[in-house]
């Protein structure tokens, strides 16, 4: 069960040039430095690695092992301090398979030099490892007292872009025994992808029809760690489309109810389900999120996607987003129904760029106003924050795209993690061509990839209350679909 601490994610991109350079052709070791940012989640402190600093001529010596000459990491000590960023030190283990211990030189070379780099960038020295097979190994050099520097181990290491791959440390994050009620799941993929699989941390954010059902999915598949977040109660007219929700719940909150639910259905043993009554908007759900592997998107309102789009690039969490669409004509008989489901992540379009919501309604959201039973009446009809039709079965159908974006990011089957953005369309039966492409060129998202806390947007706070005061029961007010 991944309970991690600290971690380390970066890009394929960032990943790939350090493999270039750390895995020589000629079998030896090589070291380099980079630059990190901070992503602070609740319970996890997540090193971002966003630029490489490799060694120019005569700045390092490979002898069979590899070190580094005090001019390169004086160098380094100072482009962090200059960008207000850590440093973190690279080496590779061209013998080494999976996650890599420490030798005694290793030690010496990274707490030898975590009092200078900490006094450099007043931030904690981080040292990673690379083993032949890509496998990455990371841990925090923390100061405990002055002079005193202690390694903590991070649980896992990820690398985020077309695919989410994570090297967890075993010790921190054990490997989960399968059991005979997974059987048929595990012989669909094998043993080592449902290791890889099952340890991840998963946050489900909103607990509606979709939200639920997704939940259901993880829960049966084996998934160890979930967290979920809803500040919301059930009502009477949830109850066509809450999987988890009967008659006896109707006033609980939806995350009391699904995270009982999810008890008695999980598949895997232990299995965590941890309740965050907040909305991602605030400060807690946010920094909650930032303690998830890959975020499931079960929220309609702009405000909630822009922060999760931002999570996406900005922290290298991938998320999961969907969405549905239903229109009645005018003489009340359906019309039209639609779902959709992608993944925001490093290399593929932002929810910006896909439509998935109006940025210029993001700061209408933050003042109140879409709790404004005013606002709502004023909006055309058909607008999405008006129309609030949806059917179980629909639910169901784009809950099961959304489960598939995200098994397919994680297991890769025959190479293949991007299914590309699903659009699905009842009336007619029409399945969209999946399509694939990036984000505009003047879109911001891309730029902020791995700048995690030092992105420099203020993306929580709160709904400006006077005007959410005003909001009336049985209207617009639900968040999550
Ligand atoms: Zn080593
Ligand atoms: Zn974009």
């Amino acid at each position: 069960m991944s309970r991690a601490s600290y971690s380390v994610a970066m890009t394929e991109a960032v990943a790939k040039v350090a493999r270039n350079h750390l895995l020589r052709a000629d079998g030896q070791e090589d070291v380099c430095f980079a630059l990190w940012r901070p992503s602070q989640g609740r319970s996890r402190l997540t090193a971002l690695i966003h630029r490489l600093l490799l060694p120019e001529e005569g700045e390092r010596r490979v002898h069979g092992n590899a070190s580094f000459e005090p001019t390169f990491f004086e160098r380094a000590m100072t482009e962090a301090a200059a960008e207000g960023a850590g440093l973190a030190l690279m080496h590779s283990h061209p013998l080494g398979r999976g996650w890599q211990g420490m030798s005694r030189d290793d030690v010496r070379a990274e707490q030898g030099h975590a009092g200078a780099s900490f006094g450099a960038t007043r931030r904690p020295l981080v040292g990673l490892t690379l083993a032949s097979d890509g496998a990455w190994s990371g841990r925090f050099w923390m100061r405990t007292a002055p002079r005193t520097y202690a390694r903590q181990n991070c649980a896992t290491v990820r690398v985020v872009g077309e695919r989410l791959s994570v090297t967890y440390m075993d010790e921190l994050s054990p490997p989960p025994l399968a059991n005979a009620e997974q059987m048929r799941t595990v012989s669909a993929w094998g043993e080592q992808a449902q290791r890889d699989l099952a340890r991840l941390r998963v946050g489900q954010i909103g607990a509606g029809s979709v939200g639920g059902l997704v939940g259901d999915g993880l829960a049966r598949t084996g998934f160890e760690d979930v967290m979920l977040m809803d500040f919301d109660f059930i009502e009477t007219h949830n109850l066509d489309r809450l999987t988890y929700a009967t008659r006896r719940d109707i006033g609980q909150l939806k995350v009391d109810v699904q995270a009982a639910h999810l008890e008695t259905r999980a598949t895997a043993d232990p299995f965590r389900v941890e309740k965050i009554v907040a909305a991602i908007y605030d400060e807690e759900g946010f920094r909650a999120a930032l303690d998830c592997d890959v975020l499931f998107a079960c929220v309609d309102r702009p405000w909630g996607r822009y922060i999760l789009n931002l999570i996406a690039y900005a922290h290298l969490i991938p998320v999961i987003d969907g969405g549905i669409s239903v229109r009645s004509n005018r003489h009340g008989k359906l019309a039209a129904a639609d779902w959709k489901a992608h993944t925001a992540t490093i290399g593929r379009p932002c929810l910006q760029c896909l439509g998935q919501y109006d940025p210029g309604l993001v700061q209408t959201e933050r003042e109140g106003r879409l709790d404004d039973p005013t606002y709502i009446a004023g909006l055309p009809k058909g607008h999405p924050l008006k129309t609030r039709e949806n059917v179980f079965a629909f639910s169901m159908s784009c809950a099961s795209m959304q489960m598939l974006q995200m098994l397919a990011l994680t297991l890769a089957p025959l190479g293949q993690p991007n299914p590309g953005a699903q659009s699905y369309h009842f009336v007619g039966n029409i399945t969209e061509e999946p399509a694939y492409g990036d984000c505009h060129p003047e879109c911001q998202f891309p730029a902020l990839a791995g700048l995690g806390d030092d992105c420099g947007i203020e993306a929580t706070g709160t709904r400006n209350t006077a005007v959410a005061a005003a909001m009336t029961d049985g209207g617009p007010a639900e968040a999550e679909y």
